[in-house]
């Protein structure tokens, strides 16, 4: 979907107190009545400039008018949420100017920003719920089981974004190779760009001299530190992982990889941790397998001293929380879900369905249509052993199709 911001520079102080109105009110109104529009709107001194400006916004689509049998009212848009964030951002000094679309994720959008510096970021902007609407059979089918057809999709992806801010956040702090994230509101959260592409894109005769095994080695000791940390990322896959660009070949505590997407992560203590963090270690261990042609071998030495894990096909982190190897309690600092058993989620329920389905089902609906549309089903295909089509100078760029060239200036829209 195309960031829209053309009308941003149109839009004046008034309307946008008049659309944070409409947002203030959506917290627990599904529909905002016209008489608390008035209200919240507290810059504007008459209910006429309020109406002009609620009707601008409803022609803009920032707004839409919804009329029930007790009374009309008005409803935010994603393009409504966008265009709010859109504002923080720039009045923050997050952003300065607005790129095309240069990822799209299961449930998100991912643009290439960058500040007043020139300095080039990342804007992930947070959609729930667009997944179930787009296999329309399969997902009425996978809405009905998970009864979220009623769900206030905006407000979980508000929450999705800030739980990935502050998962980003904490790690970065001690030390995993995560994007920097700089900045979030609402839906959308601002972080480091990784120069680099996703795992998926990475093929064996492609890899510039780098190793495998060192590859292998390094992704599992991640999520091995990463469960002694006491977090399991659930959706550790080719997708999630961005391979670097450039390594210092001389480093060989450089690992060469940046995870990304996090908001689905759990608590160690969570009751599903095991099935989750073997499935992780599998995902990866399928697509070294199947795509890479790699096989892991008995012997890869790819636990640390300590000895941790079987020291065979795949490392075991300790599934309890009073260990001596665990290392840290960031499941707890960040009250990742499940945590704590006997208070097992202070989420409501429709968070957690959410979350489950970024880390479970939905995952898997996706992937499935992704590897059937672009790729072999048997992983056998052409595709991974003909050089011509994978010249080692584009084979990173497959999501990036824009140039920077077309950034779209946005902050002349609220200078005007
Ligand atoms: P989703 O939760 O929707 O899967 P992701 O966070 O996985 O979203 O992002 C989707 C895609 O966007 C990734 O596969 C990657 O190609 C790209 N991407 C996301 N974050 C970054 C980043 N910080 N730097 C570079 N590319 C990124
Ligand atoms: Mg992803």
């Amino acid at each position: 979907m195309k960031l829209e911001t053309a009308h941003m520079r149109y839009l004046t102080p008034e309307d946008f107190n008049v659309l944070e109105g409409v947002e203030r009110g959506s917290i627990n109104h599904e529909l905002v009545p016209t008489s608390l529009i008035y209200r919240l709107s507290t810059m504007m001194k008459s209910q006429g400039g309020t109406n002009r400006a609620i009707s601008d916004l409803a022609k803009l689509n920032l707004i839409t008018k919804i009329r029930n049998a007790k009374y009309d009212g008005y409803k935010l848009t994603y393009k409504g949420i966008d265009y709010l964030a859109l504002r923080t951002l720039l009045a923050n000094d997050i952003i300065y100017s607005i790129g095309a679309i240069f990822g799209v994720g299961k449930e998100s959008d991912i643009y290439k920003v960058s500040n007043d510096q020139g300095e080039t970021r990342v804007m992930k902007l947070h959609r729930l719920g667009r997944t179930s609407f787009q296999t329309v059979k399969k997902n009425r089918d996978y809405l009905k089981k998970n009864d979220m057809m009623g769900t206030n999709w905006m407000y979980l992806s508000k929450i999705a974004a800030g739980k990935e801010y502050e998962f980003l956040s904490i790690l970065h702090e001690h030390g995993f190779n995560v994007p920097k994230p700089y900045f979030v509101t609402r839906h959308a959260l601002v972080m480091e760009l990784i120069d680099g592409f996703p795992m998926r894109n990475l093929r064996r005769h492609n890899f510039k001299g780098r190793s495998l095994d060192k590859l292998y080695t390094d992704l599992m000791n991640f999520i091995v530190k990463l469960a002694k940390s006491g977090l399991i990322h659930c959706d550790y896959n080719e997708f999630n992982i961005m391979i670097k660009n450039n390594i210092n070949d001389d480093d060989v505590d450089e690992l060469g990889f940046i995870v990304i997407d996090f908001p689905q992560a759990i608590s160690i203590d969570h009751k599903d941790a095991e099935y989750y963090f073997k499935r992780d270690v599998d995902c990866i261990k399928r697509f070294f397998i199947k795509k890479l042609k790699y096989q892991p071998r008995r012997d890869t030495v790819w636990l640390d001293e300590s000895g941790f894990g079987d020291g065979y096909k795949y490392p075991y982190p300790i599934f309890h929380r009073d260990v001596t190897e665990r290392v840290d309690n960031l499941d707890e600092q960040l009250q990742a879900s499940g945590f704590n058993k006997k208070h097992p989620s202070e989420q409501s329920n429709d968070i957690e369905s959410a979350l489950i389905n970024m880390r479970g089902e939905k995952a898997e609906i996706y992937t499935s249509d992704e590897e059937n549309s672009d790729d072999d089903d048997e992983y056998g295909s052409d595709e991974y052993t003909d050089d011509s089509e994978d010249s080692s100078d584009d084979y990173a760029s497959d999501s990036e199709s824009e140039s920077d060239g077309e950034n779209e200036r946005i902050i002349e829209a609220l200078s005007s």
